[in-house]
């Protein structure tokens, strides 16, 4: 089924770029990672990205006006309008409610909420062992998924890769930080609208993707 417009919740860590990839190929809809957008401003070292470096090295968070300026020119463009799928927006309460007046505004609906579970004592092996592909952004990791042949990407066979540079130890204890105390209270607020659908993220990736069309009735 097509044309959904979904949001994609969980602790840094829990998984949301790769399931977030796969529903993008099942849905035919766009993955928006604001976190993508921001790692692009700092590589093409723009204003933005210089600001966004500082307070991503940190593991806090940019200004809701920022970042929903950023959504707000983005679904407008043409390969949005067969949907999308946000993973790492919303992430405060602020900008869900700019959310809700932008989808007023453009007569959109939000279709679904879906909130990977982790616990937390699970994320940071997680996201301190991962790494992805340089020329297609496919993920890895040190214990979970290497490579089939070394340093080659099972993808592209593309031999260079990435870690980012807020996966380290430090980093992770605050941007933990930052999601219990402003990006949780998003799921009651969504839990209220009737959106809110949660699934066991502390299992392999297909079972996660299957909970998750799951989720949304297919
Ligand atoms: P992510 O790739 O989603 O883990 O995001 C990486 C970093 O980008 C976060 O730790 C924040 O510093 C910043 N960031 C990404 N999305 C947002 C957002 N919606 N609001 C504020 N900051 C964000």
């Amino acid at each position: 089924m097509n044309g959904k417009r979904l949001i994609l919740m969980g602790p840094p860590g829990g998984g949301k770029g790769t399931q977030a990839r796969f529903l993008q190929d099942v849905y035919s809809i766009v993955q928006l990672s604001t976190g993508d957008m921001l790692r692009a401003a700092v590589a093409h070292g723009t204003r933005l990205g210089k600001k966004a470096r500082l307070v991503m090295d940190a593991g806090g968070l940019l200004s809701d006006d920022i970042i929903v300026g950023m959504i707000s020119d983005r679904i407008g463009e043409a390969d949005c309008e067969n949907g999308f799928i946000f993973d790492g927006f919303p992430r405060t309460v602020a900008q869900a409610e700019a959310l809700d007046v932008l989808f007023d505004e453009k007569y959109l609906r939000l279709d679904a909420v879906l909130e990977i579970r982790v616990p937390d004592e699970r994320l940071v092996e997680r996201i301190t062992g991962r790494f992805a592909c340089e020329g297609c952004g496919e993920g890895y990791h040190d214990i979970y998924k290497r490579p089939k042949t070394d340093a080659l990407c099972d993808v592209c066979g593309g031999g260079g890769f990435l870690r980012r540079a807020d996966d380290n130890k430090e980093t992770v204890n605050a941007r933990l930080i930052a999601y219990h105390e402003q990006t949780a209270p998003l799921l009651p607020f969504y839990d209220a609208k009737g959106l809110l659908k949660v699934v066991n993220g502390d299992q392999n990736m297909n079972a996660v993707t299957a909970e998750l069309k799951e989720a949304l009735g297919d």
